[in-house]
């Protein structure tokens, strides 16, 4: 997914930002496509970043008609990974590198930027069905920003069951178990869904993220709204949750002890670096997106923001 904002902010992440031991965050929806309502949980003004975690979109549900549906024209990203997650519906992914993949719920679809990647997305649920997800984006530690980028699909991914409540693991470990999908620094990723308590094992040097996308939950016997992200801070042993008929995404990591710069579909170091990405997207040297019939998306403005001093 693009950041689809006609306006988006350049958006400083500091090291070090204050970890409160627990909080929680209103989520501001927008329809940015026609009938395609976009939740943004971060970044936040209070909450950048959680762990490495510096982006989260949750997208519909979308009723798809003839004219409401999902297609967002190839863009480019640089210095993170995009980890795209289905609950209903299908959507078909094409990058720079000639990936051409159609993703399902339950199954994972990473991309890592590194230097630089165009992609499209295109949603294949047809008229009638209903399309529903969420992308998060994994800033790149320094060290990783510019590699080569790659992009891998994921099905059969480990799970972990207890009573009628199944963790499906996009990211990091859990109980013995590890994600095959390949990131760059410790964090945490998973899916929740089904019905009854679950005592999550959380990792005391990671701070966690919560979201409530289906159904009715509690966290620690507070219920949780599905217009607010729910943050834990670091130093939890475990967390317990109560599912009726629900599905909640888990995230989680160590604090990134490093500055980002965030700004449209790129994070990087500086401004300057992200006006380099910019100018190099809009000069076509991220290179095409075969088979994508349509033209690219064109970059938003950044001088105006650079102006204003924001
Ligand atoms: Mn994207």
């Amino acid at each position: 997914m693009s950041d689809l904002a006609p306006d988006p902010e350049l958006t400083g992440c500091p090291a070090g930002a204050p970890c409160p031991e627990r909080d929680s965050y209103d989520i501001k929806a927008r329809e940015l496509n026609p009938g395609l309502v976009v939740a943004r949980a971060l970044p936040q003004r209070q909450r950048r970043l959680i762990g490495p975690w510096c982006f989260l979109d949750r997208m519909g549900p979308l009723e798809v008609t003839a004219e409401h549906k999902l297609d967002v024209a190839p863009h480019p990203h640089i210095g993170l990974q995009t980890v795209t997650w289905l609950l209903e519906g299908s959507i078909r992914h094409r990058d720079t590198l000639g990936s051409d993949q159609v993703i399902t719920p339950g199954q994972l679809n990473l991309m890592t930027a590194g230097r630089g990647i165009a992609h499209s997305e295109e949603g294949l649920t047809p008229v009638g069905g209903r399309l529903f997800g969420v992308q998060f984006w994994v800033a790149l530690p320094k060290a990783m920003a510019e590699c080569e980028p790659a992009f891998a699909h994921h099905q059969g991914l480990p799970r972990h069951i207890e009573g009628q409540v199944t963790l499906t693991l996009f990211a990091g470990d859990y109980a013995s178990q590890s994600s095959p999908a390949r990131y760059h620094s410790p964090l945490f990723g998973a899916e929740l869904k089904g019905s009854g308590d679950f005592e999550l094992v959380l990792e005391p040097h990671f701070e966690y993220g919560l979201l409530l996308l289906k159904g009715e939950a509690r966290l620690d016997g507070e219920t949780m709204g599905k217009d607010r992200l729910y943050y834990l801070g670091t130093g939890h042993q475990e967390t317990r949750l109560e599912l009726r008929d629900a599905v909640i995404i888990c995230l989680g990591g160590q604090p990134l002890d490093e500055d980002i710069v965030m700004w449209w579909n790129f994070v990087g170091r500086s401004t300057e670096e992200i006006a380099q990405a910019r100018e190099r997207w809009q000069q076509g040297g991220f290179g095409a997106v075969p088979g994508y019939p349509g033209s690219p998306i064109a970059a938003p403005l950044l001088e105006g923001q650079l102006k204003a001093g924001r």
